[in-house]
C-alpha cells in the first residue's frame, strides 16, 4: 500500500464511531452467530463500504479490501478480471456461508470446501489492518504473496473471532476462476440449527463418515464432515454451537495475545473462557 493510500485507511477506521468506553461486542452480518455463545455487551457493527475495494492488483492476485465488505460483492468485482476467493457452493446453506462479510470471513477462518486445494483462509490473508479497542489503527503483514518481512501478527487476527481487534481491512491473496479445481464437497441432508463441523485425520475419514448420523456435507478430500447432531466421544477437530471448540487453543498464548491486543478486557468479552 502506498504511503498516501495506508494514510486514508487509517484516517478512515481512526475517524468510525466505535465506543470508546466501556466494554462492546463486534458484529459482521452475524451468519456464524451460531458458532458463538450470544454477546452480553451492545454489538457494534463495522460500516459497509460503497467501494469494497481499497486496492487491486490483479496480475498479482492480490486485492486489499474492507473488512465490512460483503463477500459477494467482493466476489462478484473480483470476477470481472476472472478471480476469485475459492469458496466453493455446495447448494447446502449450512456449509455455504450466507451473505457475511469478509471481517467474519477471517475472523472465523471455517473449514471451506476447497480448503485441500486451496488451503484455509488464514493462507489467503497476507496482510491486515487493525484497530484495536484503544482506538489506535495499526498494520501487519504485507500486500505480497511472498513476504518475509516480519512477524506473521495478521495471522493471529485469523480465526481470532475478534476478540483481539477489529479487522479493518484484509489483503487477500486471490485465485484465477479458470484454474479452480473440482471441489469434493457434497451437500447430503438438511438443515439444522445445531451445527458441527468435524475433522479427521485423512486415514480416519472413511469410518467416521461411515459412522456418522445427522449428515449435512462432507468434503472427503479435507478430511471434513458437517453435522446436524455431536458426535459421541469425537475427538478430533471440531467447531460447534455456542462456542464449543475443540481443541482450545492454548490457554496462556491465546491469554498474552488477548492482554497484548486488548489489555483493558473491552472487546468480544462473551469469548472468554
Ligand atoms: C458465496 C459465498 C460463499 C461462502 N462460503 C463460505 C465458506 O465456505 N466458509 C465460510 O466460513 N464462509 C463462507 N462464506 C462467508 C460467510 O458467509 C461469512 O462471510 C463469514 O463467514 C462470516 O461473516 P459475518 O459477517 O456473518 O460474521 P459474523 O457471524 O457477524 O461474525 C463472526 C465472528 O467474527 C467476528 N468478526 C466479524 N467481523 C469482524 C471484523 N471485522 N474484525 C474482527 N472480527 C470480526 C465477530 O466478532 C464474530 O466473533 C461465504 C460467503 C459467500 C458470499
Amino acid at each position: 500500500m502506498s504511503p498516501e493510500r495506508w494514510a486514508a485507511v487509517k484516517a478512515e477506521a481512526a475517524a468510525w464511531d466505535v465506543p470508546s468506553s466501556g466494554r462492546f461486542a463486534l458484529g459482521g452480518s452475524g451468519t456464524k452467530s451460531h458458532f458463538l455463545p450470544p454477546p452480553v455487551d451492545p454489538v457494534w457493527r463495522l460500516p459497509a463500504p460503497a467501494d469494497p475495494i481499497i486496492q487491486w492488483m490483479p496480475d498479482d492476485q492480490v486485492v486489499v479490501a474492507w473488512a465490512g465488505a460483503s463477500v459477494a460483492d467482493l466476489q462478484a468485482i473480483l470476477a470481472e478480471k476472472g478471480q476469485c476467493l475459492p469458496l466453493p457452493q455446495t447448494g447446502h446453506p449450512d456449509v455455504d456461508g450466507r451473505p457475511g462479510t469478509l471481517g467474519g470471513l477471517a475472523a472465523m477462518n471455517l473449514p471451506h470446501g476447497l480448503e485441500a486445494q486451496c488451503g484455509p483462509v488464514r493462507d489467503w490473508i497476507l496482510g491486515v489492518v487493525v484497530r484495536l479497542a484503544d482506538g489506535s489503527v495499526a498494520r501487519a503483514g504485507s500486500t505480497a504473496v511472498k513476504s518475509v518481512a516480519g512477524y506473521d501478527i495478521h495471522r493471529l487476527f485469523a480465526g481470532s473471532r475478534g476478540r483481539l481487534g477489529i479487522v479493518a481491512a484484509v489483503a487477500l491473496r486471490t485465485f484465477p476462476i479458470r484454474a479452480l479445481p473440482t471441489t469434493s464437497a457434497r451437500a447430503e441432508g438438511g438443515s439444522s440449527d445445531r451445527v458441527f463441523i468435524c475433522r479427521t485425520p485423512r486415514a480416519d475419514f472413511d469410518d467416521f463418515r461411515r459412522r456418522a448420523t445427522r449428515v449435512i456435507a462432507s468434503d472427503p478430500a479435507s478430511a471434513t464432515l458437517w453435522l446436524g447432531a455431536e458426535p459421541a466421544g469425537f475427538q478430533g477437530w471440531m467447531i460447534g454451537p455456542n462456542g464449543r471448540l475443540q481443541p482450545r487453543p492454548p490457554e496462556e498464548l491465546d491469554r498474552q495475545a488477548k492482554l497484548r491486543f486488548d489489555p483493558e478486557m473491552r472487546l468480544n468479552l462473551h469469548l472468554e473462557s
